[in-house]
């Protein structure tokens, strides 16, 4: 409980830092990464007041959070999403999907939560590092393909955009990807886009620096 205490304590205040130094205004959001985390470690992060996690795998957010059925957590999906696996992510009716990176996603979820009367939260996730191990639209497509599925897909709720940093000790190289994508976000004000999420253990700081407000941070969190 300690160590996690620690982790927490010491991570706001490093976010605090952050955030004062970009905006006194600005208000930052953090998921609390549990993928590689034992249930008891997200039962302590809760009793330490987190409420928000995420999960890369549908299976894996289908099995924590109906172990943790009776804590008001709220959870996001963080990963990339397997058509055969839509069905059981809307089932589970997560807080947010971050991770929509594809028209041709967009769609089958368009037609599976309208067949099953629901609707889904989702950011579009952008490949601002170009890297092809990463998946997500291009920068240069992203504003069109946020305005189709917003026009076509009436059961995706997009609230903003997602990326993940580049896989690099390199600051400028993180930097330059991130105020891209925050220029990206600027540019969807107008569609309603709210949520900036990027920034995970490695390179947060940097992320709220260039604008972001929705963090995923896991081993930070997590480590002992
Ligand atoms: C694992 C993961 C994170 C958290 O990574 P850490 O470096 O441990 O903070 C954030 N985002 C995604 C998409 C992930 O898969």
């Amino acid at each position: 409980m300690n160590v996690l205490r620690n982790n927490l304590d010491k991570v706001i205040s490093r976010i605090e830092k952050a955030r004062i130094a970009y905006s006194r205004h600005q208000i930052i959001n953090f998921i609390a990464v549990s993928k590689y985390s034992e249930i008891l470690d997200i039962e302590k992060m809760y009793e330490l007041g987190q409420r928000a996690f995420g999960e890369n795998k549908v299976q894996d957010l289908k099995t924590k959070s109906q172990t943790l059925t009776d804590l008001p957590i709220q959870w996001h999906m963080i990963g990339t999403l397997q058509e055969n696996k839509i069905n059981a992510l809307l089932a589970l009716k997560p807080a947010l999907f971050h991770s929509l990176d594809s028209i041709k996603l967009a769609k089958t979820i368009e037609k599976k939560a309208e067949g099953s009367q629901t609707s889904l939260k989702a950011l579009l996730q952008v490949n601002s590092s170009y890297e092809n191990t990463k998946s997500g639209v291009l920068p240069q497509e992203a504003k069109e393909i946020y305005q189709e599925i917003s026009k076509n897909c009436p059961h995706i709720k997009l609230e903003g955009i997602m990326t993940i940093g580049p896989t690099s000790n390199n600051t400028k190289a993180i930097e330059s990807c991130f105020k891209k994508t925050k220029d990206i976000f600027d540019s969807l004000q107008s569609e309603g886009a709210k949520t900036l999420s990027m920034g995970m253990s490695g390179d947060f700081e940097i992320a709220i620096a260039c604008g972001g407000n929705m963090l995923r941070l896991g081993s930070v969190l997590f480590q002992k």
